[in-house]
């Protein structure tokens, strides 16, 4: 007979005293002495495998406390069997993540504007220069695109590569779709997309629906007029509701919109578009919180993304209008988002 004892320490639940290789790791194993009749040490060696595999394979709840002390009376206790859990192939299926940012409301021009302070960020920034966005523009809005400023803000965002496309085409600016009838919101969307066209020379084929209101009825004039409703898997809840409130906490916040995104993955409602699954989040450039914090934001997605544990794409942020604009076309067609109610 020979005792075999490790020293005792707590162990977060992580930790195994099995590597995902099957490579002991003594001095991470909990206290506790097993005493075999050992002839050699291959033998030893076999029935320590034979052993473990066995407790491992008989654990049928994974605790998700760490492993104390106290457990020594029940030596596995609270080990995950990783390897068994999660096949290493199931890893290396997940296609990275590629943020798409879209912006509504604006456009937020002049000299204090808040889309020119966004541009700039989304041009020039630390995490993945050069980033091309979506803006979802109020149109006509005498404030927005409906004025000379408002509409060289458009022809200075579509020129640094960006796209446009419609939030609302009425001088009234920011009606929900479901307000209006059938043929009013199919003026207004026709009317919007011209008053890009006349800017930018080019409007996405998509729309973001003032408010997120939509039904049936205002999903039929979209389809009607060749429009993908586009809505979004993250928001950063920066709306004139939520604005100051949520910026406090915006960190964590986007740590537990991702995770639903990661959700949304495991279970294949998300789909990749040419080898990168496109995550879109929801911004608005009106907030000059959100466009004074622009770069922090991009920071806060990159590392909510690692902290989900979910890979990124390089870049990991939407740099090429094109592959933008056929990402957005693609999600929309497909209407399946993370999120199932919007903010
Ligand atoms: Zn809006």
């Amino acid at each position: 007979m020979a005792a075999l004892c490790w020293g005792g320490k707590v162990l977060p639940r992580a930790d195994l005293w099995l590597t995902q290789t099957g490579d002991a790791r003594p001095e991470a194993a909990p206290s506790f002495c097993m005493r075999l009749p050992v002839a050699s040490p291959s033998s030893l060696l076999r029935r320590l495998t034979i052993a473990a595999v066995t407790a491992l394979l008989a654990l049928p709840a994974l605790a998700e406390e760490p492993v104390t002390v106290a457990d020594i009376g029940e030596p596995f206790a609270g080990a995950r069997p990783v390897s068994l859990e999660k096949a290493p192939d199931a890893a290396q299926e997940r296609s990275p993540i590629r943020f798409l940012l879209t912006f509504d409301d604006g456009p937020d021009s002049g000299p204090d504007g808040s889309t020119p302070v966004i541009l700039r960020q989304l041009a020039d920034n630390p995490v993945a220069p050069g980033i091309k966005a979506i803006f979802f523009v109020l149109t006509a809005h005498p404030r927005r695109g409906g004025g000379p400023a408002g509409q060289a803000q458009m022809r200075d965002t579509c020129a640094a590569g960006h796209l446009l496309a419609v939030h609302s085409g009425l001088p009234e600016g920011h009606v929900p779709h479901t307000r209006l009838t059938p043929e009013k919101l199919a003026d207004s969307l026709r009317s919007g997309e011209a008053d890009i066209v006349a800017q930018c020379g080019h409007v996405a084929l998509v729309v973001r629906p003032p408010d997120w209101a939509h039904n049936d009825t205002t999903e039929a004039v979209y389809r009607q007029l060749g429009l993908g409703m586009l809505m979004a898997d993250a928001s950063a809840r920066d709306g004139k509701i939520y604005g100051w409130h949520i910026s406090l906490r915006r960190r964590s916040h986007m740590v537990s919109e991702l995770e639903r995104v990661g959700r949304a993955m495991a279970t294949h409602r998300l789909e990749p578009v040419d080898g990168v699954v496109p995550v879109v989040v929801a911004f608005h450039d009106t907030n000059d919180f959100t466009a004074s914090h622009m770069t922090e934001y991009l920071q806060i997605l990159v590392d909510a993304a690692r902290e989900n544990g979910l890979p990124l794409a390089d870049p990991p942020f939407y740099t090429d209008t094109g592959a933008l604009e056929h990402a957005a076309v693609v999600r929309a067609a497909a209407g399946v988002y993370a999120r199932e109610s919007w903010p």
